[in-house]
């Protein structure tokens, strides 16, 4: 399967996609909270649902039981499904209970669930009454991270996407970054536009209730993930511009994203070259420690995160791989149509058929399958090296200082494979 990277150059923006709505193997949007939570201090995540939903987070975010957590499931018990109590008595009760216990508190999140969709929880009402309640002090907002409605990087945008109608109104000409990334990658950012003069910059969500960005027509927007997509919409409703450009993973990628942004804030050539020249050496040299056990290997990418296409253009242009397959759950090309620019990939794919998807990914023998936790086991015991999708979300991957990071998810796997095999011979 291995192709020289030169067949790698191309552009598929424009090429067919295959789209298949089959059975799909991801997480919940319920998963993004565990981000979520560490980068808004002082905002607390309650979700409407079932034993099954506070399982999930508890053991998906274990680390905080050293911590007072922020965020919590309000169980619907069986009275509830079956619509013998008073749903929203129980939830006003135990959000009065909460936000006396927790002062600190400053917005909370109603999160829907499959149960609470299924015996359909007004929680926009609810989060409606119990702002008019709590307010000033707590602003109640709401969205829905179930598995019915959301993959797991959806939540964030879904969570993103209810902040966007509450934002205070400007006129002032501002960049706004949307995304929540962990702080020591946000201010790689922010300091790199900032010696670049670029500014005044504000971020969503915000660390702190009291630093939300306002907005308006003289914003301008650029997303730090490509799964943001109803939050790019609700922004663009407010009046804001998005900035498209390819997403910043790897030195290419950071390099055209922060390009895109320099061209809308007039700042010159020079001025880009001295501030990005350092920071685009060393992530090259990163990259390239990464590059002889991935340069020339293939690359099958099951639809997940929504990150499948900007890393397949890391990957085939900057890292000499050979893409068999991207798939990803939703294709916008608003958005991740500056990546498909840049990327040659034998098939693109939109949603999942599971099985189907299997077959290709069986026949193609690719050298590396970047899939959920579920498929990785039994590809393996097949023999072939996995990846899992949700690691490339968990782990600071952006912007230059990052990139050989990045390139060692994917190199990590493909040496302990060669190891095994020398070990095995
Ligand atoms: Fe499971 Fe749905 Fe709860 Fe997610 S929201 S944990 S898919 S029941």
């Amino acid at each position: 399967m291995n192709k020289p990277a030169a067949l790698t150059q191309g552009s598929c923006r424009d090429a067919p996609i295959l789209k298949e709505r089959g059975q799909r193997e991801v997480f919940c949007g319920l998963t993004g909270i565990i981000w979520l939570h560490r980068k808004m201090q002082d905002a607390f995540f309650l979700v409407v649902g079932s034993r099954t939903c506070a399982h999930l987070l508890q053991s998906a975010a274990g680390v905080m039981i050293f911590a007072e957590p922020r965020f919590g499931t309000a169980i619907l018990e069986e009275k509830d499904l079956a619509g013998l109590a008073d749903a929203h008595e129980e939830l006003d009760r135990e959000v009065g209970r909460l936000l006396e216990r927790r002062p600190d508190i400053k917005q909370l999140f109603l999160v829907g669930s499959c149960p609470s969709e299924v015996i359909k929880i007004d929680l926009s009402r609810a989060a409606e009454r119990l702002t008019k309640i709590h307010a000033p002090h707590v602003r109640v907002l709401n969205y829905s991270g179930s598995g019915i409605e959301t993959t797991f990087t959806q939540g964030e945008d879904a969570c993103l996407e209810s902040m966007v109608p509450v934002l205070p109104k400007t006129e002032a000409a501002e960049l706004l970054l949307v995304g929540a990334l962990p702080d020591v990658v946000e201010d790689q950012a922010l300091k790199l536009l900032d010696d670049m003069g670029v500014g005044p910059v504000r971020v969503l969500p915000a660390g702190r209730a009291d630093g939300i960005p306002a907005i308006g027509s003289n914003t301008k927007f650029a997303l730090l993930q490509p799964f943001l997509g109803e939050t790019a919409a609700a922004l663009t409703r407010r009046g804001a511009h998005h900035i498209p450009a390819p997403f910043p993973f790897g030195e290419e990628g950071t390099t055209l994203w922060l390009r895109a942004i320099a061209d809308q804030f007039g700042v010159d050539d020079d001025t880009f070259e001295r501030v990005t020249a350092a920071p685009r050496a060393r992530a090259r040299k990163a990259v390239a420690a990464h590059a002889a056990d991935l340069t020339g290997k293939s690359i099958f990418f099951f639809p997940d995160s929504q990150l499948e296409l900007p890393l397949a253009r890391f990957l085939t242009r900057e890292c000499g791989m050979h893409a068999l397959e991207v798939g990803a759950p939703y294709i916008h090309k608003g958005l991740v149509g500056p990546d498909m620019d840049l990327l040659h990939a034998e098939v693109i794919s939109e949603g999942q058929d599971v099985d189907k998807q299997l077959d290709r990914c069986r026949a193609a023998r690719p050298d590396l399958t970047v899939c959920g936790l579920g498929l990785a086991n039994p590809l393996e015991a097949e023999g072939l090296a996995t990846k899992w999708a949700i690691e490339l979300v968990f782990t600071p991957v952006h912007f230059y200082e990052q990139a050989g990071d990045l390139a060692g998810l994917f190199s990590r796997p493909l040496r302990r494979k060669g190891l095994l095999k020398m070990e095995a011979a």
